[in-house]
């Protein structure tokens, strides 16, 4: 298992956020400890050229410019370079999953709240859609982006809609931020929860998710992988389990084809578990 991150992700915070970097640093402390084998490895900034594929040039420029974009979403000094390195570990997720390689790229911030024209819910730069379009561009023919954080990826879903070739399948609780998602587009496939909803419930909307993708026959599938659907994260309502992102994990690989997670939320004390147990399912484990 290769787990791309790169400290300096660490290094910006706001007092009191729920995005913070013990996200990163103390999965990367719990992982070390646990059983898995890892090769670490640092992303490359994602290439501009890129990044503007997905994203407007005026959203690009304001994140250099120093104020907050909104009350969620800071702005912070080098943002726009931990924003960078975020898609570029979601393209580093890429190239490794191509090489039949089981990846996972652990990095803050998030993306899939960004559209192509703002940045919003503690997300600047749509890491996974990034990556999505750059599979397609390079070869793929039906690429599959899988978002199984609790919040709908809005940003995800602005930047994919109607693109060709590419499908984004999204399980999310709503009523819940931002509010989005609860209809179907054309190649955007949303299947909302509601608050406080059983797990087992939870499971049989994911299994038609799953099963929706999988009829979709993708040749490659790019995952969102939220944490925050977790019974104890403190952002929303839902009630899964450890063993439900070992079952992600493990459900996702099974598919067959090559598979590249990225981190998106996740704000419980848990987090590193959920995130070992995810990444032990990829491993069939
Ligand atoms: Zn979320």
């Amino acid at each position: 298992m290769t787990i791309i991150t790169d400290e300096r992700c660490t290094l910006y915070e706001s007092p009191g956020h729920p995005e913070r970097p013990f996200r990163v640093a103390g999965s990367k402390k719990k992982i070390k400890l646990s059983q898995l084998e890892i090769q670490w490895i640092k992303p490359n900034l994602a290439p501009i050229e890129k990044v503007l594929r997905a994203h407007s040039k005026n959203h690009f420029q304001r994140l250099s410019e120093p104020y907050d974009f909104d009350g969620d979403t800071a702005y912070h000094k080098d943002i726009k370079e931990h924003a960078l390195r975020g898609a570029g570990g979601a393209l580093k997720a890429l190239e490794l999953a191509r090489a039949d390689k089981p990846q996972f790229s652990l990095l803050r911030p998030p993306g899939h709240h960004a559209t192509k024209d703002r940045a919003m819910g503690f997300c600047y730069l749509g890491s996974v859609a990034i990556a999505a379009i750059e599979a397609k561009i390079s070869g793929a023919k039906r690429v599959a982006v899988f978002d199984f954080d609790v919040h709908h990826g809005n940003g995800t879903e602005d930047i994919l809609k109607e693109r060709e070739g590419i499908e984004f399948f999204s399980i999310h609780q709503h009523p819940a931020y931002p509010g989005t998602g609860t209809k179907s587009l054309k190649n955007c496939h949303n299947y909302t929860v509601r608050p406080d909803l059983p797990r087992e419930d939870y499971r049989k909307i994911a299994k038609k998710a799953i099963a929706d993708l999988i009829n979709y026959e993708p040749d490659i599938i790019i995952v969102s992988a939220g944490f925050d659907a977790y019974a104890g994260d403190p952002l929303c309502n839902q009630k899964l389990s450890t063993s439900d992102f070992n079952w992600f994990g493990k459900t996702l690989s099974s598919i067959g084809v090559p598979l590249a997670s990225s981190m998106e939320g996740g704000y419980s004390n848990d987090l590193p578990d959920l995130i070992i147990a995810y990444l032990k399912g990829i491993l069939g484990r």
